[in-house]
């Protein structure tokens, strides 16, 4: 029997499903998931000691590829120094500075553990800040697993949300409006109708979490101005995309300035850190400040503060993303040249270090379209990838990730696996 497999056996006796985080149990393409023994640049290996290519990256923080040696060696200082304090360090001030400078809109930022707790907590503060309750998300967008943003969309137009997952109670997603992304007339719409109501907009400024879906023009341009006229805060959720899609994060290439961001994953390096920050009229709102509270036993640990702040550095390099996102468009555009050559229907998407591979005629714009594409092919696809040695997400709807230590080469071996791949769908 194979390692991996008796690990999963093993793994379900003393935790749920076997994993710590759903997707994780391939649930989804079915098969064994493969059990990490070590990561390093491009490459991990799993229990029976194969390597893979990787392009999931820990799901976006290994920009730099695993254990980049500077942001190892960063973390072994810190921890010589004590692993957590609950008071504060000047280490925290030289991140939250760096965060500032490099997302002009953040203005003043705080320092939390993970993506989940972004977001709830940038919800309570512009919650707090307008004196209103109801908010909006985005069909198929995720923004971490707190209460009101487990989220499906309601029967109408403007009937509010119902939760989508168990031990969700309806109240508390009676506050949540699900929109379509990229309908520009929906949120025209419903900001005539209820703008003065809604706290705020969180947005994936380019979703990641349904595959890889662009936001047109239009949309962010019309979102910006109907969240400014109504006093609504507009939330850009840059967990996934922060310092991955350019060094100043997705709204540097929309040319927008958010009230709020949340960041996570490339921020932490690898490590538990997020944050989330934006307008200092805002930011002034919370604790001790002001009366919304938010607070945490690990903020800004000095061991995950250590791992971001020298993956940010690293970052700044000249040409980072230039040449990042120079590689992963060639992944794509290579494997849908590949797949062209053989007939098999697929279309490739990417911005930065994201890609998008779908197995339909068009670029999806939405979650609907999406859903559309041929999921039953991904997953053969993607098992016939995994024989090839290269690690996909284990799901039709999730972005792939690239990092900077997949070279040229690297790129066009996974090119050639995919080919091969696609041959035997
Ligand atoms: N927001 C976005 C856009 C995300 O992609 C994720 C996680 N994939 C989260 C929030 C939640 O982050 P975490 O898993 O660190 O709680």
């Amino acid at each position: 029997m194979s390692r991996n497999l008796e690990l999963f056996e093993r793994g379900k006796k003393s935790i749920p499903g076997g994993v710590n985080s759903p997707v994780r149990a391939f649930g989804s393409v079915g098969g064994t998931p493969r059990f990490v023994k070590k990561a390093n640049g491009p490459y991990f290996w799993d229990a029976d000691d194969k390597q893979y290519i990787d392009y999931i990256g820990s799901w976006g923080p290994a920009i730099l590829g695993h254990a980049h040696p500077e942001v190892v060696a960063a973390v072994q200082k810190a921890a010589e120094g004590g692993l957590s304090f609950g008071a504060p360090t000047e280490v925290e001030i030289d991140i939250a500075e760096e965060i500032c400078k490099l997302v002009p809109s953040i203005e003043q930022v705080r320092l939390v553990s993970s993506g989940t707790e972004a977001t709830m907590s940038a919800i309570r503060l512009a919650r707090g800040f307008t004196k209103r309750d109801a908010i909006i998300k985005f069909e198929g967008c995720y923004h971490g697993h707190s209460d009101s943003l487990l989220v499906k969309a309601g029967s109408g137009l403007l009937t509010f949300g119902n939760p989508s997952s168990g031990g969700v109670p309806a109240d508390f997603t009676r506050h949540t409006l699900v929109l379509e992304y990229n309908n520009v007339e929906q949120l025209q719409r419903t900001f005539d109708e209820i703008g003065h109501t809604i706290a705020c907009v969180i947005l994936e400024p380019i979703a990641g979490n349904m595959n890889l879906i662009k936001p047109s023009e239009a949309f962010v341009k019309a979102l910006r101005a109907l969240t400014e006229q109504h006093g609504t805060v507009l939330i850009y959720d840059e967990v996934m995309t922060g310092f991955r899609v350019a060094l100043g994060c997705a709204q540097s290439l929309h040319g927008i300035k958010p009230d709020l961001t949340t960041l996570g994953k490339v921020v932490g390096g690898g490590m538990p850190l997020a944050a989330f920050g934006g307008r200092a009229d805002i930011m002034a709102c919370i604790a001790p400040l002001g009366n919304v509270y938010q607070a945490g036993t690990l903020s800004g640990n000095p061991v995950a503060v250590a791992a971001g702040l020298t993956t940010l550095k690293l970052i700044q390099q000249p040409d980072f993303h230039a040449e990042l996102s120079r590689r992963t468009a060639r992944l794509v555009e290579g494997i849908v040249a590949a797949a062209r050559e053989l007939g098999v229907t697929l279309c490739g998407d990417s911005v930065g270090g994201m890609f998008g591979l779908y197995f339909c005629e068009e670029i999806p714009s939405t979650f609907a379209e999406v859903t559309a594409s041929d999921r039953e092919r991904f997953n053969r696809f993607f098992h016939a990838m995994l024989a090839e040695s290269v690690y996909l997400a284990p799901s039709a709807y999730e972005a792939g990730f690239v990092s900077i230590a997949h070279s040229d080469e690297i790129i066009e071996q996974s090119i050639a696996a995919a080919r091969r791949a696609l041959a035997t769908l």
